[in-house]
């Protein structure tokens, strides 16, 4: 009569919302339920850019997974995953190894540098709680030991390389913060260059045009500097390089060019195809029908569009929704699962200062207050799924007009 293991890898959205579903739906009878990751509470990544820019605690934007996930039905282990060995049915630990029936892998992204020489050495990431409030040190620090004599140094100077989501996001956040910091430490605020650089024609690459626009003017207005079409070719410790061996000096450089899956997979000997799994429609690895693979290491088709669907937090907990219906039948030795289908709600880009702009319900333009108010809607919409309406009160976000 044994009792089957399923062992959920990470605790971002795919993996939180999977395991808090698996509760819910299975008897303590049907299954052994398992969550593993790095740090003993779960990050809400999509804040992470507010630590990194100071302008939230790192504390309000971590919640400890034993708040949220009933110890008495789920074993949690605090370790690192070094890979699977999925022949024997292994995870392999920094300090340990668990035996599964069923596997969920769901390691979330780490930062893509493609190559490019200097970048992982000398510039931050937007990726973890750790990572988001280095930046924030660092560049305090900068400002710190600032002097005038250094004046050509490029000290103060911040470039944000990428001007995808995650960059806009962070820029809209520094061009709330840095003013405060120069007031700090008595610095004049024309002294700091926040720079942009997207070798993209424009920002956002793909969204929508006058979206584009608003977001440019907000930002510039706010003292933020746009260079599009212009490649970063190399970084070093005091700044990058573009197109024809020009020189941008920085005493600061945050990365936000581009996300891969977890480098657990290609560690596990997986089937990857440009660094992600590509599931079946029931969301499991075509190779080891035991093997969920969810969220940012995974790619799943748009069908209409013949092209996968970006990764974000929206589509990693509605596929954990599948995910665990999917784990329900296997485990209640139904043979038929459930195809994932997306529902896009919509995407809002929060530009700070209380200002953001995005598309809901297919293509309804939304812009500042509203837009604001409907970001805080989509973030305590997930807390609320997460940990009920105790967990809005204490972490949500709420507009005041
Ligand atoms: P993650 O959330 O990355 O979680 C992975 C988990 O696994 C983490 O807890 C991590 O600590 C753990 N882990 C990783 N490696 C190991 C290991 N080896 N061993 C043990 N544990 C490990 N998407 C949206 O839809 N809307 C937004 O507004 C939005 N804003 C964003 C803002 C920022 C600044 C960023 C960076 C991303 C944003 N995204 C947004 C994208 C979204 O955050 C990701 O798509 C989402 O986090 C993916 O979820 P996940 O569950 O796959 O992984
Ligand atoms: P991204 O891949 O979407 O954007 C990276 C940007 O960097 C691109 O515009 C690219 O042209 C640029 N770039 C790449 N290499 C470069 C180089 N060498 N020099 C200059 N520019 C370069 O990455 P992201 O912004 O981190 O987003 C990751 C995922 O998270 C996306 O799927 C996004 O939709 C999601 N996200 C969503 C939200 C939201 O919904 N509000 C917020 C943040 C992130």
């Amino acid at each position: 009569n044994h009792k089957p293991k399923i062992v959920v890898l990470g605790a971002g959205y795919a993996g939180m919302i999977t395991t808090r579903r698996l509760v819910k739906k299975l008897g303590p009878e049907e299954a052994e339920i398992t969550l593993v990751n790095k740090h003993n509470y779960h990050h809400i990544t999509t804040w992470l850019h507010e630590v990194a820019a100071g302008t939230m605690s790192q504390n309000q934007a971590r919640i400890m997974i034993s708040d949220i996930i009933s110890e008495k039905r789920v074993s949690l282990v605090y370790d690192t995953v070094q890979k699977v060995n999925k022949e024997e049915k292994q995870v392999i630990l920094d300090n340990g190894v668990l035996e599964y029936d069923y596997l969920v892998f769901a390691l979330g992204f780490e930062k893509a540098t493609f190559g490019i020489p200097g970048l992982d050495e000398h510039s931050f990431s937007i990726s973890s709680i750790d990572s988001s409030r280095e930046i924030y040190h660092h560049i305090e620090y900068q400002f710190a030991t600032y002097r005038s004599e250094n004046e050509n140094s490029g000290k103060l100077n911040i470039i944000v390389g990428g001007s995808g989501f995650t960059g806009i996001e962070f820029l809209g956040e520094l061009a709330d913060s840095i003013p405060k910091l120069c007031k700090k430490f008595d610095i004049d605020r024309r002294k700091v260059r926040i720079i942009n650089v997207e070798m993209a024609p424009t920002i956002l690459p793909g969204f929508d045009e006058e979206l584009i626009d608003y977001t440019k003017n907000n930002l510039k207005i706010r003292g933020i500097e746009f260079l599009t079409n212009t490649k970063i070719e190399e970084c070093s410790s005091d700044g990058i390089k573009i197109a024809g061996n020009q020189e941008i000096k920085a005493g600061t450089i945050v990365w936000t060019g581009g996300v891969q899956g977890s480098s657990v997979l290609t560690a596990s000997n997986f089937n990857v195809f440009k660094g992600k799994v590509n599931v079946n429609d029931d969301l499991r690895m075509p190779e080891d029908e035991n093997i969920f693979v969810l969220g940012d290491c995974a790619w799943v088709t748009n069908k209409e569009l013949n092209k996968p669907y970006p990764p974000t937090a929206q589509i990693a907990t509605q596929e954990a929704e599948t995910c665990a219906e999917n784990l329900k039948f296997l485990i209640r030795g139904e043979t038929r699962l459930k195809e994932f289908n997306f529902s896009d709600k919509g995407v809002v880009v929060s530009l700070g200062g209380g200002d953001a702009c995005g598309t809901i319900f297919s293509n309804t333009k939304l812009y500042g207050k509203t837009a604001r108010a409907m970001k805080n809607v989509i973030d305590n919409r997930y807390l609320l799924m997460l940990g009920g309406p105790a967990l809005v009160l204490k972490k949500g976000k709420f507009t005041m007009f």
